[in-house]
Protein backbone atom coordinates (compact mmCIF):
# COMPACT_ATOMS: atom_id res chain seq x y z
CA UNK A 1 0.00 0.00 0.00
CA UNK A 2 2.66 2.28 0.68
CA UNK A 3 5.39 1.32 -1.67
CA UNK A 4 4.43 5.19 -3.93
CA UNK A 5 5.02 8.33 -2.08
CA UNK A 6 2.31 10.72 -1.62
CA UNK A 7 3.55 12.51 -4.36
CA UNK A 8 3.32 9.67 -7.11
CA UNK A 9 0.19 9.01 -5.86
CA UNK A 10 -1.65 12.33 -5.75
CA UNK A 11 -0.12 13.32 -9.22
CA UNK A 12 -2.65 11.71 -11.87
CA UNK A 13 -5.29 12.68 -9.22
CA UNK A 14 -3.97 16.57 -9.72
CA UNK A 15 -3.98 16.48 -13.77
CA UNK A 16 -7.16 14.71 -13.46
CA UNK A 17 -8.49 17.77 -11.16
CA UNK A 18 -6.83 19.90 -13.46
CA UNK A 19 -8.62 18.52 -16.57
CA UNK A 20 -11.50 18.83 -14.53
CA UNK A 21 -10.93 22.34 -14.33
CA UNK A 22 -10.92 23.08 -18.41
CA UNK A 23 -13.66 21.16 -18.97
CA UNK A 24 -15.34 23.71 -16.60
CA UNK A 25 -14.09 26.71 -17.16
CA UNK A 26 -14.76 25.73 -21.44
CA UNK A 27 -17.94 23.99 -21.36
CA UNK A 28 -20.98 26.15 -22.08
CA UNK A 29 -22.89 27.46 -19.41
CA UNK A 30 -26.70 27.60 -20.16
CA UNK A 31 -29.93 28.54 -18.00
CA UNK A 32 -32.89 26.81 -17.77
CA UNK A 33 -36.90 27.81 -17.52
CA UNK A 34 -36.49 26.89 -13.93
CA UNK A 35 -33.85 29.67 -13.68
CA UNK A 36 -30.73 26.78 -12.90
CA UNK A 37 -27.51 27.61 -14.64
CA UNK A 38 -25.63 24.43 -15.62
CA UNK A 39 -22.64 23.58 -17.57
CA UNK A 40 -23.13 21.40 -20.76
CA UNK A 41 -21.10 18.78 -22.15
CA UNK A 42 -22.64 19.55 -25.98
CA UNK A 43 -23.57 21.92 -28.27
CA UNK A 44 -27.21 22.76 -29.61
CA UNK A 45 -26.09 21.62 -32.99
CA UNK A 46 -24.16 18.16 -31.72
CA UNK A 47 -27.57 17.76 -29.47
CA UNK A 48 -29.42 18.25 -32.55
CA UNK A 49 -26.96 15.75 -34.58
CA UNK A 50 -27.55 12.71 -31.73
CA UNK A 51 -31.28 12.95 -31.36
CA UNK A 52 -31.88 12.73 -34.71
CA UNK A 53 -30.15 9.43 -35.30
CA UNK A 54 -31.64 7.62 -32.19
CA UNK A 55 -34.90 8.61 -33.61
CA UNK A 56 -34.08 7.19 -37.05
CA UNK A 57 -32.57 4.19 -35.30
CA UNK A 58 -35.63 3.98 -33.53
CA UNK A 59 -38.13 4.30 -36.46
CA UNK A 60 -35.85 1.74 -38.13
CA UNK A 61 -36.30 -0.71 -35.38
CA UNK A 62 -39.90 0.23 -34.35
CA UNK A 63 -43.61 -0.38 -36.02
CA UNK A 64 -45.10 3.08 -36.20
CA UNK A 65 -48.75 4.44 -36.21
CA UNK A 66 -49.11 7.41 -38.98
CA UNK A 67 -53.44 7.28 -39.15
CA UNK A 68 -56.05 6.74 -37.39
CA UNK A 69 -57.50 8.64 -34.30
CA UNK A 70 -54.64 7.66 -32.41
CA UNK A 71 -51.61 9.06 -34.01
CA UNK A 72 -53.65 12.15 -34.84
CA UNK A 73 -54.46 13.14 -30.87
CA UNK A 74 -50.85 12.45 -30.56
CA UNK A 75 -49.85 15.03 -33.44
CA UNK A 76 -52.14 17.55 -32.30
CA UNK A 77 -51.27 17.44 -28.36
CA UNK A 78 -47.52 17.51 -30.02
CA UNK A 79 -47.76 20.24 -32.10
CA UNK A 80 -49.50 22.67 -29.23
CA UNK A 81 -46.96 22.00 -26.65
CA UNK A 82 -43.87 22.70 -29.47
CA UNK A 83 -45.66 25.69 -30.21
CA UNK A 84 -46.08 25.99 -26.13
CA UNK A 85 -42.10 25.91 -25.72
CA UNK A 86 -41.79 29.20 -26.89
CA UNK A 87 -38.43 30.85 -27.10
CA UNK A 88 -37.45 27.73 -25.19
CA UNK A 89 -37.93 25.66 -27.99
CA UNK A 90 -36.03 27.60 -30.41
CA UNK A 91 -33.90 25.72 -33.29
CA UNK A 92 -36.00 22.96 -31.93
CA UNK A 93 -37.14 20.49 -34.64
CA UNK A 94 -40.30 18.93 -33.41
CA UNK A 95 -41.33 15.76 -34.87
CA UNK A 96 -43.58 12.95 -33.31
CA UNK A 97 -43.82 9.62 -33.89
CA UNK A 98 -46.73 6.88 -32.38
CA UNK A 99 -44.53 3.49 -32.11
CA UNK A 100 -46.79 0.13 -31.47
CA UNK A 101 -45.66 -1.46 -28.06
CA UNK A 102 -46.93 -2.59 -25.02
CA UNK A 103 -44.22 -0.11 -22.73
CA UNK A 104 -45.75 2.59 -20.74
CA UNK A 105 -43.09 5.24 -22.31
CA UNK A 106 -42.68 8.33 -23.53
CA UNK A 107 -39.15 10.41 -24.34
CA UNK A 108 -38.55 13.47 -26.34
CA UNK A 109 -34.93 13.11 -27.45
CA UNK A 110 -32.57 16.19 -27.54
CA UNK A 111 -33.35 18.80 -29.95
CA UNK A 112 -36.99 18.03 -30.18
CA UNK A 113 -37.77 14.47 -31.98
CA UNK A 114 -40.26 13.06 -29.71
CA UNK A 115 -41.34 8.99 -29.30
CA UNK A 116 -44.83 7.58 -27.73
CA UNK A 117 -45.26 4.22 -27.18
CA UNK A 118 -48.99 3.28 -27.28
CA UNK A 119 -48.70 1.32 -24.16
CA UNK A 120 -48.83 4.37 -22.10
CA UNK A 121 -52.28 5.65 -24.20
CA UNK A 122 -54.39 4.33 -21.65
CA UNK A 123 -52.53 5.67 -18.74
CA UNK A 124 -52.75 9.03 -20.61
CA UNK A 125 -56.44 8.81 -20.88
CA UNK A 126 -57.18 12.13 -22.49
CA UNK A 127 -55.46 14.93 -23.95
CA UNK A 128 -54.53 16.07 -21.18
CA UNK A 129 -53.42 13.28 -19.68
CA UNK A 130 -50.91 12.83 -22.89
CA UNK A 131 -49.68 16.42 -22.60
CA UNK A 132 -48.22 15.82 -19.24
CA UNK A 133 -46.37 13.30 -20.00
CA UNK A 134 -45.18 14.69 -23.39
CA UNK A 135 -44.69 18.22 -21.83
CA UNK A 136 -42.71 16.56 -19.08
CA UNK A 137 -40.47 14.88 -21.71
CA UNK A 138 -40.25 18.15 -23.78
CA UNK A 139 -39.02 20.10 -21.04
CA UNK A 140 -36.19 17.82 -20.15
CA UNK A 141 -35.01 18.25 -23.81
CA UNK A 142 -35.31 21.56 -23.93
CA UNK A 143 -33.70 22.29 -20.34
CA UNK A 144 -30.67 19.89 -21.93
CA UNK A 145 -30.83 17.91 -19.23
CA UNK A 146 -29.35 15.32 -21.46
CA UNK A 147 -26.17 17.57 -22.63
CA UNK A 148 -25.85 18.57 -18.47
CA UNK A 149 -25.88 14.61 -17.48
CA UNK A 150 -23.46 13.88 -20.29
CA UNK A 151 -21.03 17.20 -18.09
CA UNK A 152 -21.17 15.43 -15.31
CA UNK A 153 -20.52 11.91 -16.36
CA UNK A 154 -17.17 13.24 -18.61
CA UNK A 155 -16.21 14.94 -15.25
CA UNK A 156 -16.76 11.70 -13.30
CA UNK A 157 -14.95 9.87 -15.93
CA UNK A 158 -12.19 11.96 -15.94
CA UNK A 159 -11.23 12.08 -12.03
CA UNK A 160 -11.88 8.13 -12.13
CA UNK A 161 -9.10 7.61 -14.62
CA UNK A 162 -7.00 9.91 -12.61
CA UNK A 163 -7.87 7.86 -9.43
CA UNK A 164 -6.84 4.37 -11.51
CA UNK A 165 -3.68 6.34 -12.57
CA UNK A 166 -2.89 6.70 -8.13
CA UNK A 167 -4.09 3.39 -7.42
CA UNK A 168 -1.37 1.54 -10.16
CA UNK A 169 0.60 -0.23 -7.98
CA UNK A 170 -1.97 -2.07 -5.80
CA UNK A 171 -3.44 -5.18 -6.67
CA UNK A 172 -6.42 -5.33 -8.97
CA UNK A 173 -9.05 -6.60 -6.54
CA UNK A 174 -7.74 -3.36 -4.14
CA UNK A 175 -8.26 -1.40 -7.22
CA UNK A 176 -11.81 -2.58 -8.11
CA UNK A 177 -12.57 -2.50 -4.57
CA UNK A 178 -11.19 1.34 -4.37
CA UNK A 179 -13.07 2.19 -7.86
CA UNK A 180 -16.20 0.63 -7.02
CA UNK A 181 -16.49 2.65 -3.77
CA UNK A 182 -16.02 5.69 -5.89
CA UNK A 183 -18.28 4.95 -8.15
CA UNK A 184 -20.86 4.33 -6.11
CA UNK A 185 -20.21 7.49 -4.50
CA UNK A 186 -20.28 9.56 -7.86
CA UNK A 187 -23.10 7.63 -8.57
CA UNK A 188 -25.57 8.04 -4.97
CA UNK A 189 -23.72 11.12 -4.32
CA UNK A 190 -23.55 13.06 -7.56
CA UNK A 191 -25.55 12.15 -10.84
CA UNK A 192 -28.61 10.89 -8.86
CA UNK A 193 -29.92 14.00 -6.75
CA UNK A 194 -29.19 15.66 -10.53
CA UNK A 195 -31.36 13.22 -11.71
CA UNK A 196 -34.05 14.32 -9.43
CA UNK A 197 -33.89 17.92 -9.43
CA UNK A 198 -34.15 17.53 -13.33
CA UNK A 199 -37.32 15.52 -12.60
CA UNK A 200 -38.88 18.34 -10.77
CA UNK A 201 -37.37 20.87 -13.36
CA UNK A 202 -39.52 18.98 -16.01
CA UNK A 203 -42.33 18.47 -13.92
CA UNK A 204 -42.43 22.45 -13.08
CA UNK A 205 -41.60 23.89 -17.12
CA UNK A 206 -43.81 21.02 -18.95
CA UNK A 207 -47.35 21.56 -16.49
CA UNK A 208 -46.16 25.62 -17.62
CA UNK A 209 -46.02 24.02 -21.38
CA UNK A 210 -49.24 22.18 -21.22
CA UNK A 211 -51.13 25.55 -19.03
CA UNK A 212 -49.92 27.49 -22.51
CA UNK A 213 -51.29 24.91 -24.88
CA UNK A 214 -54.32 24.74 -22.95
CA UNK A 215 -54.62 21.69 -21.21
CA UNK A 216 -55.86 21.84 -17.60
CA UNK A 217 -53.11 21.71 -15.78
CA UNK A 218 -55.01 19.70 -12.96
CA UNK A 219 -55.02 16.79 -14.94
CA UNK A 220 -51.57 16.53 -14.27
CA UNK A 221 -52.11 15.24 -10.80
CA UNK A 222 -54.36 12.56 -11.78
CA UNK A 223 -52.35 11.73 -14.46
CA UNK A 224 -49.32 10.92 -12.15
CA UNK A 225 -51.95 9.28 -9.87
CA UNK A 226 -52.81 6.78 -13.16
CA UNK A 227 -49.19 6.07 -13.85
CA UNK A 228 -48.11 5.24 -10.08
CA UNK A 229 -50.53 2.98 -10.28
CA UNK A 230 -49.55 1.48 -13.82
CA UNK A 231 -46.40 0.72 -11.92
CA UNK A 232 -48.56 -2.05 -9.41
CA UNK A 233 -46.68 0.09 -6.51
CA UNK A 234 -43.40 -1.35 -7.16
CA UNK A 235 -41.43 2.04 -7.12
CA UNK A 236 -38.08 2.28 -5.48
CA UNK A 237 -37.85 4.32 -2.68
CA UNK A 238 -36.99 7.98 -3.28
CA UNK A 239 -32.92 7.82 -2.62
CA UNK A 240 -32.46 4.94 -5.27
CA UNK A 241 -34.25 6.36 -7.97
CA UNK A 242 -33.78 9.51 -10.04
CA UNK A 243 -37.84 9.89 -10.32
CA UNK A 244 -38.93 11.77 -7.31
CA UNK A 245 -41.45 9.27 -5.22
CA UNK A 246 -45.24 9.70 -5.92
CA UNK A 247 -45.98 11.57 -3.02
CA UNK A 248 -43.11 13.98 -3.46
CA UNK A 249 -44.07 14.49 -6.99
CA UNK A 250 -47.82 14.82 -6.39
CA UNK A 251 -46.94 17.48 -3.40
CA UNK A 252 -44.80 19.30 -5.46
CA UNK A 253 -47.41 19.71 -8.40
CA UNK A 254 -49.87 20.84 -5.85
CA UNK A 255 -47.87 23.64 -4.71
CA UNK A 256 -46.98 24.71 -8.81
CA UNK A 257 -51.16 24.51 -9.35
CA UNK A 258 -52.32 27.79 -8.55
CA UNK A 259 -49.60 29.57 -10.95
CA UNK A 260 -50.19 27.07 -13.89
CA UNK A 261 -54.01 27.52 -13.31
CA UNK A 262 -53.40 31.51 -14.10
CA UNK A 263 -51.71 30.48 -17.33
CA UNK A 264 -53.94 28.34 -18.19
CA UNK A 265 -56.90 30.88 -18.12
CA UNK A 266 -55.42 33.12 -20.35
CA UNK A 267 -54.16 30.79 -22.91
CA UNK A 268 -55.88 31.08 -25.88
CA UNK A 269 -56.21 27.58 -26.66
CA UNK A 270 -58.86 27.41 -24.37
ZN1 LIG B 1 -38.48 12.79 -16.42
Amino acid sequence: MNRRSIFTRALPIGIALLVIAFQFFSAEKFTNEAGRSAHMGLNPQQEQQLGLQSYQQVLQREQTIDSGPEAEMVRTVAGRLAQATGTAGKGFEWAVSLVRSPQVNAFCLPGGKIVVYTGILPVAKTPAGLATVMGHEMAHATARHGSERLFQQKATQTLLTGVQYSLGDMSYEQQRMIMGAIGAGAQYGILMPFGREHESEADAIGLTYMARAGYDPREAVSFWERMSQAGGGKAPPEFLSTHPSHDTRIQQLQEMLPQAIEIYNQSAHR
